[in-house]
């Protein structure tokens, strides 16, 4: 392709982008194809002589695109979002056209500094102090395995980057409602699954702070050795919100890494009313939260803030030849912050939407979420037949139908389901579910960059137009 073409298609695509976007209520929000039904059209062999990018974007349009789940599309209320923004696509672009590798600053010694700025800006605006220091990572996956390998090594004065681990004993704590990510990390870090300890949460799915101290002593006179505690701001099944100053307490007393899983609602702390989320995060040593969910930032961008920054280079520095360079230890090499040494230009989208939205403009976002999470759970409050199930501590609604006649935990529980599944069917909105205490919950998170009043009022009428035919049916 030469550039006379590429200009061409260039502007034709982001023609067809700005039409998607128009458009995009016109699409089901869910694919509603079947399994192999994208593969089996494609061809076997990978094509000998090359094609015209009209015969690429052609197939784009009539495989690829029956077969994607719009992510953008308002009605997405499923998971948490993975949030994009016109500003941040427009980042996206220019980082794809540069294709600039920044694995250390001479390779790109803007992408270095403005990640710098931008850290540094965010790390101000969501209040944590300003001892800590922050790198842009993949995902929160990887955010909390390089936690999860720092307090390891710091636990083993760094003998287990040298030796390999010898100890079978390092412990690590988190609630049973946190994600999935700390047990992968805890494997992947070669602690072990079983020195995973998962602490009991109260009635609104808060880690219990008693229990963990409990655990952390239980474990010491059984001469294990306490690593790390994972905290969560904001839980995958239901946002609830670990009591960060007791647990940051404990940590202290015991001398324990604190990592804070903020995957999603570290976002809110833009927001002056939810500081106080963090209390206690002067004690936390790492944190993690990704703009690439609710702060309007293409997937992939997770921020990583690190307290003691000489312990990250340590658990990660190496320094073969090739990447020697004269600048080191003036500047940041971020291929020493984390466990890839190659790295996408990702600050460029983040500062493109800071910018563009501002300060303001983000929190205004976030706020009219947050208070159209909280209108739904009134009309859901104060419904006949529907019941919430767990606080709406942000902007995720956690509920199921239940009408006075059926109180059967697994009648509802296969009614929820079968409610779930049509829903989704119709391809109008598309919704996930989590399990509170045994209970099939419906969860509806409100956070797709788009949404607006109008389409939380009408996926409420489907809601419950749906579910009472379900019932009747
Ligand atoms: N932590 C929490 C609380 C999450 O909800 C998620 C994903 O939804 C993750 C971690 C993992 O995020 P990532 O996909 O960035 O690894």
């Amino acid at each position: 392709m030469k550039n006379k073409e590429f200009r061409h298609y260039a502007h034709l695509m982001v023609d067809w982008m700005a039409d998607y976007f128009e458009q995009i209520e016109d699409y089901p929000v869910k694919a509603q194809v079947q399994p192999r039904e994208i593969y089996n059209q494609l061809p076997a062999q990978a094509p000998i002589e090359g094609e015209a990018m009209s015969a690429i974007f052609k197939d784009f349009q009539d495989i690829i695109l029956p077969g994607i789940t719009h992510w953008q599309h308002p009605n997405f209320f499923a998971y948490f979002p993975a949030n994009t923004s016109f500003p941040s696509i427009l980042g996206e672009m220019l980082t794809a056209t540069l294709g600039a590798q920044c694995m250390i600053w001479d390779t790109s010694p803007a992408a270095a500094e403005l990640e710098e700025r931008v850290m540094n800006w965010l790390r101000d605006l969501m209040g944590i102090p300003d001892n800590f220091e922050g790198v842009i990572q993949d995902t929160a996956s990887t955010a909390t395995l390089t936690a999860i390998l720092s307090a390891r090594e710091k636990a083993t004065n760094f003998d287990s980057n040298q030796n390999g681990i010898t100890a079978n004993n390092l412990r690590v704590y988190c609630s049973t409602e946190t994600h999935s990510s700390i047990e992968k990390a805890v494997k992947i870090a070669g602690l072990g699954k079983k020195n995973l300890v998962k602490i009991p949460v109260d009635d609104q799915l808060l880690m219990r702070g008693d229990a963990l101290e409990q655990a952390i002593q239980e474990d010491i006179n059984n001469g294990l050795h306490p690593t790390c505690i994972v905290a969560a701001i904001g839980t995958t099944g239901t946002t609830a919100i670990d009591p960060l100053q007791e647990i940051a307490a404990i940590s202290q007393k015991y001398a324990i890494w604190l990592h804070v899983d903020a995957a999603y609602a570290g976002s809110a702390l833009i927001l002056p009313e939810f500081q106080w989320m963090i209390q206690g995060i002067e004690q936390v040593d790492s944190f993690v939260f990704n703009p690439h969910k609710w702060l309007l930032t293409n997937f992939d961008c997770s921020v990583y803030f690190i307290k003691d920054q000489e312990c990250l280079l340590r658990t990660f520095e190496i320094l073969p030849e090739y990447l020697k360079t004269t600048n080191r230890g003036i500047v940041n090499d971020y291929r020493d912050w984390g466990v890839p040494l190659g790295r996408r230009f990702r600050a460029l989208k983040l500062w493109f939407v800071l910018r563009s939205y501002g300060v303001k403009g983000l929190q205004k976002q976030l706020r009219t979420h947050i208070d159209l999470a909280q209108e739904l759970t009134s009309w859901i409050q104060t419904s006949t037949d529907f019941e919430i199930l767990a606080p709406t501590s942000l902007n995720l609604v956690c509920f199921r139908y239940h009408p006075t006649p059926i109180n059967d935990a697994a009648t509802l529980n296969n009614i929820n389901e079968t409610i779930l599944q049509h829903l989704n069917k119709t391809g109008l909105l598309y919704l996930t579910h989590t399990k509170i205490k045994g209970q099939y919950a419906i969860r509806l998170v409100i956070g797709q960059t788009f949404v607006k009043a109008h389409h939380i009022k009408h996926a409420w009428q489907q809601i419950q137009e749906i579910a009472r035919k379900t019932i009747t049916a």
